[in-house]
């Protein structure tokens, strides 16, 4: 629990809101939260989303893991606490963009259920659409695109997720891709197909 510390604030709504934000650049405002192993393909996924929304006229942004942790969480390291919190800022900053009207996606392990559930509730029904990138140890230990497993193994990284820490699989996801069995386009195919059907973009 994060205890509210300031007191005497109130929330100030501007004239405009998401709706008007959403007519404008044509799109629905959401939070895409890929979470899975590392090496499941994450970021490599939220970024060719990103590239082909762009081709098609549609404004997304990634927040990626490594890069919040050198700005924003830089303070957080990989304590079960810290990776509470940095999971939280996350859902903070992903509503932001959300309601700015951004196409949002996230791409963090986020292994805690509860963690990624109680960012679910900072969003309405349909905002929040949480996609599991399965992957088998072996497969992301084969992949290994940080060297990072290698490490893990030998001792050199402590509480690695899948290694010495746990993961949490989502109970009910939006979306599940099987990344043993799906190549990048397919994956990116079943993104966009969902977001086609759900009327957060254009069908193209
Ligand atoms: P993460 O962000 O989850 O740690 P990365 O995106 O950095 O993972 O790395 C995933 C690796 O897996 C990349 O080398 C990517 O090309 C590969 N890969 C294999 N299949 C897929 C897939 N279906 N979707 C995304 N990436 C995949």
């Amino acid at each position: 629990m994060t205890i509210q510390k300031a007191t005497n604030i109130t929330w100030h709504e501007g004239a405009l809101n998401k709706q008007d934000r959403e007519k404008l650049l044509d799109q629905k405002g959401v939070v895409i939260w890929f979470t899975g192993l590392s090496g499941s393909g994450k970021s490599t996924i939220a970024h060719a989303i990103e590239e082909e929304l762009f081709k098609r006229g549609h404004l997304s942004f990634v927040l990626d893991g490594d890069n919040i942790r050198h700005g924003l969480n830089k303070n957080l390291g990989f304590s079960p606490e810290d990776r509470e919190e940095n999971i939280r800022r996350i859902g903070e900053v992903a509503k932001l963009f959300a309601d700015a009207g951004l196409i949002t996606m996230t791409a963090f392990i986020s292994p805690y259920l509860k963690d990624r559930d109680n960012n679910r509730h900072l969003l309405k029904e349909g905002e929040f659409i949480e996609v599991f990138m399965k992957v088998s140890l072996p497969e992301a230990e084969k992949r290994d695109p940080k060297g990072l497993y290698k490490k893990a193994r030998a001792g050199e990284i402590k509480e690695f997720t899948g290694i010495d820490a746990p993961y949490e699989e989502p109970l009910d996801p939006e979306l599940t891709i099987d990344t043993d069995a799906l190549d990048l386009d397919e994956s990116k195919d079943m993104v966009i197909r969902y977001l086609e059907e759900k009327d957060i973009i254009k069908k193209a």
